[in-house]
C-alpha cells in the first residue's frame, strides 16, 4: 500500500492522501490515529483507507510522519456511523471523527491509561420492584427481541414508572454479557441516574458528560472501549463513544432539545442513536412524558414501537391545574395574590414550593425613564439583563458584561428602571414576603460548577420546608419527594413566540415541571400566572392531555408543511455586513433552487440578524421527502464550497434545525 487516504479535522470537504512512509499492511487498520504534516504544522488525521494509487499530484504528495495507534480508536461500527452522520449532516467527516474522540487523543496522547480500573459499588443490590402491568408489558416487549433493531418510544407521564422499565431492560442486556447506554439531557441529572442505578447493579458504571477533565474523559471513554464499563451514562456527545458490546440504547426525556448539537458539529443525538440502533441490531428506547412530535408521528407510521405507562407508579396521584388569569391583576415581581396564597397555603403545610421561570437575572431590560433608551448590547440585537448579586449588565447571547451606570448614558437623567423578572428579583421578592422561609434559587448563575449544583440538588431532596426559584435546569428529571405546589410565573412568551415549534416546547416544559409536584403521597397542584387563558394551546392541555394537544399540533403542522409532515435544512450565514450575507446567500441559493420539490425560502436576515457582533441571515430548505432534501444539498455544496467566501464571511448548514435562530 502506497498511499493513505486520511480525514484531518480541518474545515474541508475532501479527504487528504499522504504517502506511506514503511508502514505495513497490518498496521494500516482503518480507524488508527495518523500524524501527518499539513500547511506548515503537524496535525492528527484518521486512517480512512490504505490505496494504492492516488489522483494527487504525486510530487506534491507528503509522506506521513507516524501512526499512533496499533489498534482503531474507533469500533468498526462507531466509525460506520460517524460516515453516515458526516454524509447525512453534509459534515465533514475529519471534524465529525475528531468531534468522537477525548481531548487527549486528538491531542495524540496515548490511548491507554495507568489505573485504570473502573468503582465497583461493594454492596448488595436492591431487588427490582414488581412491575405494574403495564411497565411489565413494555419490560416483556423490549426484552423479547433484545437482539434485532426494535426502536420505541415509551411514553410515561412523569413518575409513571420509566426508569424502573429501564432498569429491567438494562438487566436483561447485562445477564447477555452486553453494555446499555443511557443518554440524559442535563449534566445535573447524571449523578441522580448514577445513584438510582448503582442502587440496583454492582456493575462499573461509568459517567460522561461535559465537565469532566480530559484526564478523566480518556478514562471513561477507555472503560467503554475495552467493555470493563457496563453501564454508560452520559449526555449528548456520549453517542459517539465506542463501545466494545453495546446491547441497547435509552435516551431518556427523549423530546429535549439539549440532544441536539446546536454548533460546529450539528447532530441530532437521538436520531444517531436510533441510526447506531439499526446498525447494531439492537432495541433503541426513546423515553418521555412528553415525546417529540417527530417521534409521535414516527410511532403513527409504526416506524417506533409505542409503549405506554398512564398510571403514576407506587400510588402517587397526578396534580391538579389551576389557571391564574393575570389580566388587570396588580403583580408585584411578577408575581399575583392569588400566587402568593397558595405559595403561604403548602409553606405552612411544612411543603416544598417550585417557582418556575425561565429567565435569569434580575430583570430582562433596563430602561431609562425620561428618554426611553434602552441597554442593548452593542453586538447584539437584543438587550442586555441587568444582575444585581453583582451588578452589571449582561448579554446572555455574546456573554458581554458591561457595568451599570447611575445615569443614562444617552440623556444623563438618573432615572434608569428594570423592567420585568428575572429569578434574582422573584428571590428578593420572596425574600421579603416570606423572610423565615429558606429560598433556594438554581440558575446557570447559582450553579457555576457541578458540586455546587449537586450539593444543591442535595439539599433540595432532604426537603424541608423551602422556596425553590429555577429555570429549566430545575424543570427537568428531578425527583423532590416535598414539592407539592409548582408555580409558573409566565406561559405567555411560549405561547405568543414566532417560531412554529415554541408552543410544542412550551408545553413539554409545562408537563415536566409540573411533573415535580406531588412525586410522592401528597397530592401536588400547579398554579399558573397567564394573560392568555383561552388559548387552545393551553386549554386543550389542560383539559385532555399532552397527547390531545399534540395531536392538534400534528395538524397544525400538516397544513402548514412543516415538520414532521416535511424536512427542513437551514443554511445560515454571518458576516460583518448584512449585504456580504444577502450577496453570498443569493448566490448559494442558484445552486439549491433548481427542484420544484424543495422549497426555498429567502435569503431573509435571521430572527435575531446581529448575534455577536455579525450580522446574520439564512436560506430556508423545505422538502416533503427526505431524499430530495439531500440530494439538492448534495449537489449544490460541491458548487457552493467553491465559490469564493467574502473574508470574515462564515456559513454552516443545519440539518433538521431545531432552533430558527
Ligand atoms: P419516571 O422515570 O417515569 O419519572 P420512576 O421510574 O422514577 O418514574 O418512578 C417514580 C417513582 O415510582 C419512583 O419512586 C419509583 O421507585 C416508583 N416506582 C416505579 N415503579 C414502581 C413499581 N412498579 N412499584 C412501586 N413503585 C414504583
Ligand atoms: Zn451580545
Amino acid at each position: 500500500m502506497n498511499y493513505l487516504r486520511i480525514a484531518l479535522p480541518v474545515p474541508f470537504y475532501q479527504l487528504f492522501d499522504y504517502a506511506n512512509n514503511g508502514l505495513t499492511i497490518e498496521q494500516l487498520q482503518p480507524g488508527i490515529r495518523i500524524r501527518v504534516p499539513f500547511a506548515h504544522r503537524e496535525i492528527i488525521g484518521i486512517l480512512i483507507e490504505a490505496i494504492h494509487d492516488t489522483d494527487f499530484d504525486k510530487d506534491k504528495i507528503k509522506p506521513i510522519i507516524e501512526a499512533l495507534d496499533q489498534t482503531p480508536v474507533f469500533t468498526p461500527h462507531l466509525f460506520s456511523l460517524c460516515q453516515w452522520a458526516s454524509d447525512y449532516y453534509h459534515h465533514p467527516l475529519g471534524d465529525v471523527l475528531s468531534h468522537a474522540l477525548p481531548t487527549l487523543l486528538r491531542q495524540g496522547k496515548a490511548a491507554t491509561i495507568k489505573h485504570n480500573t473502573p468503582e465497583i459499588a461493594d454492596r448488595q443490590p436492591e431487588s427490582p420492584l414488581s412491575l405494574n402491568p403495564e411497565q411489565q408489558l413494555a419490560v416483556t416487549t423490549i426484552t423479547a427481541s433484545l437482539s434485532s433493531f426494535k426502536p420505541y418510544l415509551l411514553q410515561g407521564i412523569t413518575g409513571s414508572g420509566k426508569t424502573e422499565v429501564y432498569l429491567h431492560c438494562i438487566d436483561a442486556v447485562l445477564k447477555q454479557g452486553k453494555q446499555a447506554l443511557i443518554l440524559v439531557p442535563e449534566i445535573g441529572l447524571t449523578p441522580q441516574t448514577l445513584a438510582r442505578f448503582s442502587k440496583r447493579f454492582n456493575v462499573p458504571m461509568v459517567v460522561l458528560h461535559s465537565r469532566l477533565s480530559p484526564p478523566e474523559r480518556l478514562s471513561a471513554w477507555i472503560q467503554v472501549k475495552t467493555g470493563q464499563g457496563k453501564i454508560i451514562i452520559g449526555t449528548r456527545s456520549a453517542i459517539l463513544t465506542p463501545a466494545q458490546q453495546l446491547g441497547i440504547i435509552i435516551i431518556d426525556e427523549s423530546h429535549d432539545m439539549s440532544f441536539k448539537q446546536q454548533s460546529g458539529f450539528l447532530y441530532s443525538a437521538r436520531d444517531l442513536a436510533v441510526r447506531r440502533g439499526q446498525m447494531l441490531q439492537i432495541p433503541v428506547i426513546l423515553g418521555s412524558a412528553t415525546p417529540s412530535l417527530e417521534s409521535l408521528y414516527n410511532a403513527q407510521l409504526k416506524r417506533f414501537t409505542p409503549l405506554s405507562l398512564t398510571q403514576r407508579a407506587g400510588g402517587a396521584s397526578t396534580p391538579t391545574f389551576h389557571i391564574i388569569d393575570i389580566r388587570d391583576q396588580p403583580l408585584n415581581s411578577g408575581i399575583s395574590k392569588p400566587m402568593i396564597a397558595a405559595i403561604d397555603k403548602h409553606l405552612k403545610n411544612h411543603k416544598q414550593v417550585l417557582l418556575f421561570l425561565n429567565r435569569r437575572g434580575y430583570a430582562p431590560v433596563l430602561i431609562c425613564n425620561h428618554c426611553g433608551y434602552a441597554a442593548d448590547c452593542e453586538h447584539c440585537d437584543a438587550k442586555m439583563t441587568l444582575h444585581l448579586t453583582p451588578r452589571y449588565l449582561h448579554c446572555h447571547h455574546c456573554d458581554r458584561k458591561r457595568k451599570v451606570t447611575t445615569t443614562c448614558p444617552k440623556c444623563q437623567e438618573a432615572n434608569l428602571t428594570p423592567i420585568g423578572v428575572g429569578t434574582e428579583k422573584l428571590e428578593e421578592f420572596l425574600e421579603q414576603e416570606f423572610p423565615e422561609v429558606d429560598i433556594i434559587r438554581v440558575d446557570r448563575d447559582t450553579t457555576h460548577s457541578k458540586k455546587h449544583l449537586d450539593a444543591t440538588l442535595t439539599k433540595i431532596q432532604q426537603g424541608h420546608s423551602q422556596i425553590l426559584i429555577g429555570t429549566q435546569m430545575l424543570a427537568k428529571g428531578h425527583h423532590f419527594p416535598n414539592v407539592t405546589l409548582v408555580a409558573i410565573i409566565d406561559v405567555d412568551s411560549g405561547l405568543l413566540s414566532p417560531d412554529f415549534r415554541a408552543t410544542e416546547r412550551m408545553s413539554q416544559l409545562l408537563v415536566q415541571v409540573a411533573g415535580r409536584a406531588g412525586r410522592e403521597k401528597e397530592p401536588g397542584e400547579v398554579y399558573l400566572q397567564t394573560r392568555n387563558p383561552e388559548h387552545p394551546s393551553l386549554t386543550t392541555l389542560l383539559k385532555d392531555g399532552y397527547m390531545a394537544f399534540s395531536e392538534k399540533q400534528l395538524q397544525e403542522r400538516q397544513s402548514a408543511n412543516f415538520p414532521p409532515f416535511s424536512h427542513l435544512a437551514l443554511f445560515r450565514c454571518e458576516a460583518p455586513q448584512v449585504k456580504t450575507c444577502m450577496e453570498f446567500l443569493a448566490k448559494a441559493k442558484t445552486y439549491l433552487a433548481n427542484d420544484h420539490n424543495v422549497q426555498v425560502l429567502g435569503p431573509i436576515p435571521a430572527p435575531m440578524g446581529k448575534r455577536k457582533g455579525f450580522h446574520r441571515a439564512q436560506l430556508l430548505l423545505n422538502a416533503k421527502h427526505r431524499t430530495q432534501l439531500h440530494t439538492v444539498i448534495k449537489t449544490g455544496l460541491r458548487n457552493i464550497i467553491a465559490l469564493k467566501k467574502p473574508v470574515k464571511l462564515r456559513w454552516s448548514l443545519d440539518i433538521d434545525p431545531l432552533d430558527m435562530y
